[in-house]
């Protein structure tokens, strides 16, 4: 039996142990957080400390954390969000702007029509294009539709490009409308602080920083006004924002994910970066091409290909091998479609369809690296077999 090498972490990350440990000892807690006997108050209180240690990891305030049920949610609610634009004259904001590599759950729009999403361009380098941003908002404005909201991610889940957030949210609160982040990627892995950054609104998700799958939050800047109307109404938890009985055991897995995401971070970023670096000294050692390359990235991503080799090929071979990793978002495979966000940055065809992700964390070794290297060396060697040489 092949052992197994785990390098897709930005799809999922393994389940910390101290996070498990509190997820298994938090199912045998007996109670109702909404209780007001002795026993649903020791499980409101597990519920508060995991919202602390959520809020502390991005420098918010603990009562701005709605739990959800994963960063998929908690981007549906911010889009779903009501805010009014005139207070003598109530007007509901009706335009969103959203970049054009956003994940599939902010590209769907929320609350909002079709023929009220502009989306914004990228650059080759895979960066949201400030400057169509900037025109674009200042159309809008002209045209009478003033304070959009505008949906940013905080670092592209398949490039890992760190977007510019807070040139962004200068830009959008320049023309009074507010900023929701992604922040999915970004949050645990480098610092990330939601006043620093200045966004209004985002979202995160604990089964990207070694929580549980099945929770996430929505977290508001706390200057920034409230315009969150809840999606699920009902026994008015979360403050109103989000009815249903709390899902105790993945709260607390999750606030215990984020307290060690927290102190590990410094080393961990360090560790991921010399491995990636690792990665893809190696890759270029072969014809690879690597996407985002000369921006600033995430460190522990990188989405490459080679001419004429396919992902999928790659990935089925790679598997056998005992290695995996993916083929752009994980969140859109088992069908294999073309990478919106390689499209958006004006990738020809023929290498989007080669584009393969190695995303590592913070328990990857250098070892892992060189035998994955191996195994890729192998696979493009065949290649140039078959093809009597590849392209360059
Ligand atoms: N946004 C981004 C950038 C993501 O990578 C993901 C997960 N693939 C999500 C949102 C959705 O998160 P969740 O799995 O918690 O619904």
């Amino acid at each position: 039996m092949i052992g197994r090498t785990y390098l897709d972490w930005n799809a999922t990350a393994p389940l910390r142990p101290q996070a498990r440990a509190a997820v298994v000892a938090a199912l045998d807690e007996l109670g109702n957080p909404s209780s007001v006997h002795r026993e649903g108050r020791t499980v409101r209180r597990l519920v508060e400390q995991a919202r602390e240690r959520v809020a502390a990891l991005v420098g918010a305030e603990p009562r701005n954390v709605v739990f959800t049920s994963g960063a998929t949610e908690a981007n549906m609610l911010a889009l779903t969000s009501a805010y009014e634009i005139a207070k003598d004259k109530p007007r509901r904001c009706e335009r969103l702007v959203v970049s054009a590599i956003e994940h599939p759950s902010v590209r769907s729009g929320g609350r909002f029509a079709p023929a009220q999403v502009d989306e914004c361009a990228a650059t080759a380098e895979g960066l949201i294009d400030l400057s169509a941003l900037e025109r674009r908002l200042t159309e809008l404005k002209w045209q009478g539709a003033p304070s959009p909201l505008v949906s940013l991610m905080a670092a592209n889940n398949e490039t890992g490009v760190v977007q510019p957030i807070r040139e962004t949210a200068a830009m959008v609160h320049a023309v009074g409308g507010l900023l929701h982040v992604d922040a999915v990627q970004v949050v645990g892995r480098i610092p990330f602080d939601i006043n620093e950054v200045n966004a209004d609104l985002i979202s995160i998700s604990a089964h990207k920083m070694g929580g549980p799958m099945g929770v996430g939050a929505l977290v508001r800047r706390a200057s920034a006004p409230n315009i969150v109307e809840s999606l699920i109404k009902g026994g008015g938890q979360e403050r109103g924002a989000r009815a249903g009985t709390e899902n105790v055991p993945g709260i607390v897995g999750f606030g215990v994910a984020a307290a060690a995401a927290m102190e590990a971070m410094a080393a961990d970023a360090q560790h991921m970066r010399v491995l990636r670096d690792r990665l893809e000294a190696g890759l270029k050692r072969g014809p690879a091409v690597i996407f985002g390359e000369s921006v600033e990235r995430l460190p522990n991503t990188s989405l490459f290909a080679v001419p004429g080799l396919k992902a999928e090929t790659a990935l089925i071979n790679l598997d056998l091998d005992g290695f995996a990793v993916s083929s752009g978002s994980a969140c859109s495979s088992g069908k294999v479609t073309a990478s919106h966000v390689l499209a958006a940055m004006g990738i020809a065809p023929g290498l989007i369809s080669g584009a393969i992700r190695v995303s590592i964390g913070p328990t990857t070794s250098e070892n892992e690296i060189d035998l994955f290297l191996e195994a890729w060396m192998k696979l493009v060697a065949g290649l140039s077999r078959d093809k009597g040489g590849l392209a360059a």
